[in-house]
């Protein structure tokens, strides 16, 4: 009969344990599941969707190394 807090209620894509929000989650939040650790990214608010954000991690790491390898090469060029 709690139709209201479950608003704040996911479930963990890993191992479906439920992972409470004190407060309204916000669209990118990053949550630990208390169950697993798995790091959680929250996809939507209401209702609450979760997704695993380890995925998300490693393509930051990738993006920066691209952006980085260019810059350099520009650099070498300038130098010689
Ligand atoms: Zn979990």
């Amino acid at each position: 009969m709690n139709m209201a807090q479950s608003k704040n209620i996911g479930l963990c894509p890993d191992c479906g344990e439920e992972v409470r929000f004190k407060k309204l989650p916000y669209v990118g939040q990053i949550m630990t599941c208390r169950r697993c650790s798995a790091q959680l990214e929250v996809m939507r608010k209401a209702p609450v969707v979760l997704r695993l954000a380890e995925d998300a991690w490693e393509e930051e790491e990738e993006d920066i190394d691209s952006y980085e390898s260019p810059r350099s090469n520009q650099r070498n060029k300038r130098d010689w």
